[in-house]
This record gives C-alpha cells, structure tokens and sequence, in this order.
C-alpha cells in the first residue's frame, strides 16, 4: 500500500468540514507562513484576525512557557490569578464596562451575551421580553443561540429549528431597525465593522439611531467586536470611531495570541442581574489562555502600537485606491477600516483566494465577491507593497 500524504490521511480521518486548499502549513516566521514544501506565504489572514502579533512572538512564547511550567488548568472551581489580572486590565481600557465573563470561544461569547440580556430582560421587566434583534449581512458564530442571530440562510437553514427569539433588520437602516423594534425585545446585537458578512462598516448615523433606539425600548445594545476590536480597525475597540458605547460586546479572536479564548464585557447593571450558577464554563478564563492574553492585550493596547496600525492602515488604504483605480472594471468597491479590508470585485472571489497562492499571497473572503484582508497588526508597508503586487498579479 503506498504512503498517504498527510492530504489524503486528513481526508481519511477528520470530518470534511473545511475546504483547504493543497499544501500543509508547517511552520511560521514574523509575517510569513511556511509550508511542507518550503514555499513562503505572506499572510493577509492572520487566522482569521487572530494572529494580530505574527508568528514567534517572543514575548508571547514565554508568557506560554512562564504560565504552562506554573499552572495550566484547575476550572472555575477555585480562584486563580491571571484572569483576574486580565479582567482588570480590560475593564480599565474600556470605561463602558464594569465585569468581564471569559469564555473559549467568539461563539461562546454570544451564547454568554444572549444568556446575559434575557436574565437581565427577566429581571427587570418579566417574562416576554427575550426577542433579540440582528442583522443582515451578520455572521456571530456557529452555536445554535450565534447561528440564529447569523442572517445568512446556508449557515442556519440545515440545522433548524435554531434558537428562537430573532428578528433580522437591515444594516445602516434605521427606519428597518425601528420597524424590527417592540417591547418584546430585550437586545440589538451588531458588529460596528462586519466580518464574515463583506466587511460593511456601521455608519455614524445608524449606530446613533440603534443607540436611541434600544433606550427608548429598554433593550441592551450588544456590540460583537470578535473581529473587529482588539485594535484591528485601528483604535483599541472598533466603536471608539463612533462616539458611543454599548452595553455589552463580545470579544475574542486576536485576545490570547492564538490560543482559545472569547469575552463578554458588560455594565455593572447588567452584571447585577446575574448570579452564580446562572452560567459556566469548564475551560474559560483558565490560567495559561489569560496569562497570555494579557501579554498580547498589554502589548496591542499600548497608544505606540495603535498609532502603527494606523500609520498602515493609511498606507494600506492608499494602495489600495491605487489598485482600484487602475483596474476599475474588475476591483468595483472597496471596503472596512484599519486592517480589516474588504475589495469586491467582478468575479469569484473564492478563485482569486486560490490564485493568490500561487503568488506567494494568502488572502480570505466574505461572501462570493469580496476579497478580505486581514493581515496580522505588525505589518510594515513594505508588506503591504508585497501584498498588493502579488494581489495586482493574482487579478
Ligand atoms: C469569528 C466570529 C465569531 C465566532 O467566533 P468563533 O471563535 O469562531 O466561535 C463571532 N462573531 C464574529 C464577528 C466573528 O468574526
């Protein structure tokens, strides 16, 4: 019987879940990824806008190597330092919020926030109130409560009936969401920037609107940052840009360097409503993941770091018009903020993803025309350079 390659046993062995394209990551190096084959790929993905700080951060191997010689794991049975310390350090960058609830996922985050709104709404105005309204064009996760407040219909429509309790407006359409509004509902969940669903960016106005909206119907406004907070637009939290706050918002991917992790921040009035027993988890907020987040939170909310993400955020933007204005009929839009970019264009996207790996690119995609960017917050402009002729030959 011949060899298989570890393509064929992964084929053999792991559920189908994933469509991956044919090489193997081995290994990776600042900006760079590296494959079995020894090809080298700048990476525009940053897994999925987890790997703010690249790859071998040396402050975060030994912040894993510190906490994993002393403590890994003991549940939340018992109290434990790091995530203490954690819970702080993001309390105190973020005056809208008071407590923090760690979970191991973004997932699992929203799952903690649709908990938290509905014992709030029950506490405070009884039975009934418990609708909570999302978006068009929104993607919070895969759990049955996330996935419900997803809008798109391939991600929810195999799995019905999914979590009960949801009604969809339209994005940056005030007079959708005061429609979608009543008494029954007990929270708006939207993402200031969105990921997954094409990188649309909130308008000003509209995040005023649902603002207002939510205090006159007495409902929580629940920011899901997953994707783009923790500095990746630029400022430490993507609503910063706006002027306003939310009463809860979720946060996850980039927080632990690549370890598993997610949070809820709430408000001290929300978090009075909530008592013990009334949710859990084995593994969240556990030693070794918050010990590293608070390396990789200390490093990314230092104003030096920002201001750098922002001085390529601008370089980055500026080659991007450059790319849109020289191919006009294929990039036909472009989109998101910061180091979250969205460019559509006329044609697959899923087959520019590809081609690009051919040019030594990794890139991701939202939906079926947009190009998503997502490199990791270290990035210099010559990356950018590198990025957008490999992008400028792919297309
Ligand atoms: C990725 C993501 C999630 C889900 O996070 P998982 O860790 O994959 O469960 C939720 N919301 C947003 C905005 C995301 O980008």
């Amino acid at each position: 019987m011949s060899k298989l390659s570890s393509v064929e046993l992964e084929q053999e062995y792991i559920l189908q879940t994933y469509a991956r394209p044919d090489f193997v990551i081995e290994r990776g190096e600042g900006v760079y990824l590296f494959d079995t084959a020894g090809r080298r790929y700048l990476d525009f993905v940053a897994g999925i806008a987890v790997n703010a700080l690249g790859y071998g951060d040396p402050d975060v191997t030994r912040a894993i190597n510190e906490q994993a010689t002393r403590l890994i794991h003991v549940s939340n049975l018992y109290h434990t330092l790091p995530g203490v310390d954690l819970a702080r350090q993001l309390v105190e960058s973020s005056p809208a919020f008071d407590k923090v609830f760690f979970s191991n996922s973004g997932a699992e985050a929203i799952e903690g926030a649709i908990k938290f709104a509905r014992r709030h709404a029950l506490e405070h105005f009884g039975a009934g109130k418990n609708t909570i309204v999302a978006f068009e064009g929104s993607f919070h996760g895969r759990t049955m409560g996330a996935v419900a407040l997803t809008a798109r219909e391939k991600y929810r429509a195999p799995f019905m009936p999914v979590m009960p309790g949801v009604r969809f407006a339209d994005f940056n359409d005030g007079a959708s969401l005061a429609a979608a509004m009543g008494d029954d509902v007990c929270a708006v969940i939207l993402e200031p920037v969105q990921g997954e669903g094409g990188l649309r960016t909130a308008t000003s106005e509209f995040l005023h609107q649902a603002r207002a909206l939510c205090d006159q119907h007495r409902a929580l406004l629940i920011f899901d940052e997953i994707q783009c907070g923790v500095g990746r637009t630029g400022t430490l939290w993507a609503h910063e840009f706006y002027d306003l706050a939310p009463d809860m918002m979720t946060i996850a991917k980039p927080l632990a360097g690549g370890l598993p992790i997610g949070a809820v921040l709430l408000q001290q009035r929300i978090a009075d409503s909530i008592h013990a027993g009334d949710h859990g988890t084995t593994f969240g907020g556990n030693p070794l993941v918050t010990h590293v987040a608070k390396t990789v939170f200390a490093k990314i909310s230092d104003p030096h770091f920002l201001a750098h993400v922002r001085e390529v955020s601008n370089y980055l933007d500026e080659s991007l018009n450059e790319l849109a204005a020289d191919m006009p009929g294929r990039v036909l839009e472009l989109r998101g903020r910061g180091l979250m970019r969205g460019v559509r264009i006329a044609g697959s996207a899923g087959d520019v993803r590809i081609a690009a790996h051919d040019q030594g690119l990794l890139i991701a995609t939202a939906g079926d025309d947009v190009l998503r960017l997502l490199p990791p917050l270290t990035i210099e402009t010559h990356h950018v350079d590198e990025a957008l002729n490999a992008l400028r030959r792919t297309l």
